[in-house]
């Protein structure tokens, strides 16, 4: 397969931005070889620079249920950007966007919109520390809520301890109050209320984690961090950037009855485009400003194109039996997937919850991140080396989850399952 093209912009990009990229992921550091650099995409498939199209199963890592430039999509972005593509003052479409979203999602009651997931975190906690008047924050170890200073801190294993900056450049005195636990572990969590329970302003989790691979809740976790916080005058805060209208309409929440005080999303409610919201029920909500005395703000925030992409994702969403498509797609490739790691003797562990996935190679069962990183990333580097190189675009890394959309064809869906038998096979020489 030819990359020159890409090669000669990776070589380009490195001169003026760090790494290459924009996103330290995309820099491929993890698999090795050079980043390809994308021309256009439509519907599941993505084109380079040098012509090569892939199947894609990043889906612009999550937001793409209807894959790349649906043509609602585009036409609605089109549309409202010969109308104008930012005001700076307030529009229609946000208050239709917030509409659905509130009617959609258990918790919300009120929501305000953002740019990015991570500047929705980051509202968020903020909005927590307001309200409650406390300062520290609980996290699992493994799961990503952006780049926030307060929630890039490594997590110790096993019991909870103090925080210490894992990313030069986060002050310590903030990093202290971000308390870390292992992921799945009620157990660990109950203890940790119990002892510091009236310091903590919140706890936040990825309701089913997404960014150390695909893991499941277990059976009472999340009801057990819905008890431990509301005991506590907590906020529980449940970050649905990635689950949020992937996993149901509802989200999460709505799929395992676990209602948390303050919810993040994003990726998908901007249909493509960049947007982030958090939101609650309105007695909390009315802390931030103007109402309330938290304040947050955007200059681009409910962005005329974002909201009009935004609404039209919504709307696709309702229309259809999209999430049994969904399933059945995903709960096809799956299978072949398994069965050729099977017929080959590779230990995997699959993951899956509706459209998300992610197959560990490790023999270790996958609840948390100790057992995560049990995985043969040498043997991952190789497996997503073959897959390039068979047209099938994964996530460049272990440790992110793979992303069906509804428009991936049986027929590319079985060309998948081919390709990775090669490339697993490869990947064992
Ligand atoms: C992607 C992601 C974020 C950050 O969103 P950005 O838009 O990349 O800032 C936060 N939380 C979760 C769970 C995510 O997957």
């Amino acid at each position: 397969m030819i990359k020159e093209k890409s090669s000669i912009l990776y070589s380009r990009a490195k001169k003026v931005m760090p790494g290459g990229v924009n996103s330290p992921v995309r820099a491929f550091n993890s698999v090795g070889g050079e980043p390809i650099f994308i021309k256009s995409a439509k519907g599941s498939k993505i084109i380079d620079v040098d012509g090569n199209q892939y199947i894609d199963y990043v889906g612009s890592w999550g937001p793409l249920i209807f894959g790349h430039a649906h043509p609602r999509i585009v036409e609605a972005v089109t549309r409202q950007s010969e109308m104008g593509t930012s005001y700076g003052a307030s529009t229609e479409l946000e208050i239709e966007l917030a509409e659905k979203v509130v009617d959609a999602v258990p918790s919300i009651e009120v929501v305000r919109m953002v740019n990015s997931g991570t500047e929705a975190v980051m509202s968020a906690l903020r909005l927590a520390r307001g309200f409650t008047g406390r300062d520290k924050i609980v996290k699992f170890e493994g799961c990503y809520h952006g780049h926030g200073d307060s929630l890039l801190v490594k997590a110790g294993s096993g019991l909870a301890s103090l925080g210490t900056p894992e990313c030069p450049g986060i002050v310590s005195c903030l990093a202290e109050k971000t308390l870390n636990l292992p992921f799945n572990d009620a157990g660990a969590v109950s203890n940790l209320f119990q002892k510091e329970g009236a310091d903590i302003a919140a706890l936040i989790v990825e309701p089913i984690a997404g960014n150390m691979g695909v893991i499941p809740p277990k059976p009472g976790f999340l009801e057990t961090l819905r008890e431990e916080t509301k005991k506590a005058g907590a906020l529980l805060i449940f970050d649905e950037v990635i689950t949020g209208f992937r996993v149901s309409v509802g989200g999460a929440q709505k799929l395992f009855g676990v209602t948390p005080d303050i919810t993040c999303l994003g990726k998908i409610i901007g249909g493509g485009l960049p947007v982030g919201a958090y939101g609650g029920c309105k007695e909390v909500m009315d802390h931030i400003s103007p109402v309330g005395s938290v304040y947050q703000a955007g200059t681009l925030s409910g962005n005329p194109l974002a909201m009009a992409a935004g609404n039209v994702m919504l709307d696709l969403l309702s229309e259809s039996n999209v999430y049994d498509l969904l399933e059945e797609k995903s709960k096809r490739l799956c299978s072949g997937l398994e069965k050729n790691t099977k017929d080959l003797g590779v230990a995997t562990q699959f993951t899956r919850v509706g459209s998300m996935f992610s197959n560990f190679f490790t023999d270790q069962v996958v609840k948390n991140f100790e057992s995560v990183k049990t995985c043969d990333t040498e043997f991952f580097k190789r497996y997503f080396n073959g897959l390039l190189d068979e047209n099938i675009y994964i996530a460049p890394s272990q440790f992110e989850a793979g992303f069906m959309s509804a428009i991936h064809s049986d027929n590319e869906i079985d060309q998948t399952i081919e390709a990775s038998f090669k490339a697993l096979k490869a990947a064992q020489s």
